[in-house]
């Protein structure tokens, strides 16, 4: 059975490419964004027929880019759990609190749905070789499902990025470049790599799909919380990918008739030593500027300009979402607070989005009884120094 993939379409200038070539971004430079005819989607599946699926993401295989399940490239990412914060959001003056778990994904982060959703895409198209750059957590995936794929893939990072993720890489047979700088560096690095040895360009949003994988993200809120959308989902933003997939998974949802259209408020956190998307957002802007001197502990988040910053901030104000960033200490206060009064050992990007619900609560923008959903992107034990 092939995929109910309708096309790709640019994200800002609407341009379609067909789905089965391989593409990168569109001619004007804007992502491409993979498009469903959920109206075929309609009339095959509903809910009832997720019962008894494969408890990984890709059980919502109709609203994946996936042409033969042989393909598939799976090391049982997704369907975590959706964890109650009854003591905690006790504490914070919201009654009722979750957290969605990736910290018990394949490779310790959220990335991994990403890289199984871009590797299967891969292998589909016959791609042998990619290279990516990454601030750690991504590489660490990609590297993974590689070697699951038995593709060969070429990872550029930061050098003071985390010793687990750099050497997880290494482990999963990557070729690792460590860059002096950020991700931007590291991305030039792997341009250089991909003009000189036709590598395929599996960057954030430079490659189609693995936001197909991360939409997944929304598509277990919804069925977890039974097709009842929270009021609120907060997620720690890089490149942000994984808000702007939440985003369109639910409106897919919505479209198909399986949630109501009423869209839960996506709220964007970043670190005050880099938030280029929540002052933008701030300054009613339509795109960020790159952050200088990005700074914070939580380098999931260190993205001093992503490519996609224009769909987030959109994403956040058609939802009527907000964008709040928060200190480095109240993010060791909250992994602190996770584990001791939650049992979830957080990595910092995740923890910061408690930070930022406790914040919103404080300044009124979260009601005490609205539903609230926290993204822990991935777990803490990769992360010692925070232990
Ligand atoms: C990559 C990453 C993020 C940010 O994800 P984006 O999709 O880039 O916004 C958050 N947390 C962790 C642990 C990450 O690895």
């Amino acid at each position: 059975m092939p995929s109910f993939v309708s096309h790709l379409e640019c994200s800002r200038c609407g341009r379609r490419y067909g789905h089965l070539r391989v593409h990168n971004l569109c001619g004007c430079g804007g992502p491409l964004l993979v498009e469903y005819d959920l109206d075929a989607v309609r009339r095959v599946a509903g809910p009832d027929d997720l019962r008894g699926r494969v408890a990984s993401m890709w059980r919502y295989r109709e609203l994946l880019p996936l042409e033969d399940p042989a393909h598939t490239v799976s090391l049982g990412e997704g369907f975590t759990p959706l964890i109650p914060l009854r003591l905690l959001g006790r504490r914070a003056g919201l009654d009722d609190l979750w957290l969605k778990d990736d910290g018990l994904s394949p490779t310790g982060t959220f990335k991994a749905r990403g890289a199984a959703a871009g590797m299967t895409a891969t292998v589909e198209r016959g791609i042998r070789e990619v290279a990516l750059p990454t601030a750690g957590n991504a590489g660490a995936a990609w590297s993974a499902y590689g070697a699951a794929a038995g593709v060969t893939v070429h990872v550029a990072m930061p050098r003071d990025a985390p010793a687990t993720a750099r050497d997880q890489c290494r482990r999963y047979g990557a070729e690792v470049t460590l860059v002096d700088g950020l991700i931007g560096d590291a991305g030039r690095v792997i341009a250089e790599g991909v003009q000189a040895h036709g590598w395929f360009d599996a960057g954030t949003l430079r490659e189609p799909y693995r936001i197909e994988g991360k939409k997944t993200l929304g598509l277990e809120i919804a069925e977890q919380l039974d097709w009842h959308l929270p009021d609120a989902i907060v997620y720690p933003a890089g490149g942000g990918v994984g808000i702007i997939g939440i985003w369109r998974g639910l409106r897919q949802l919505a479209a198909l008739g399986w949630v109501s259209a009423d869209m839960p408020r996506l709220i964007v956190v970043q670190a005050e030593g880099c938030a280029p998307i929540v002052k933008a957002f701030r300054e009613g802007a339509e795109e960020s500027e790159p952050w200088p001197d990005a700074r914070t502990i939580a380098q999931g988040l260190r993205v001093p300009k992503a490519l996609g910053d224009f769909l987030v901030l959109r994403a956040v104000r058609e939802t009527g979402g907000t964008c709040v960033a928060v200190s480095d200490d109240e993010i060791r206060a909250a992994v602190a607070d996770l584990a001791a009064g939650a049992g979830v050992l957080a990595c910092p990007e995740g923890a910061a989005t408690l930070a930022a619900a406790r914040r919103l609560r404080e300044a009124g923008e979260l009601r005490p009884a609205d539903r609230v959903v926290l993204i822990n992107t991935g777990t803490g034990l990769a992360s010692p120094e925070l232990l």
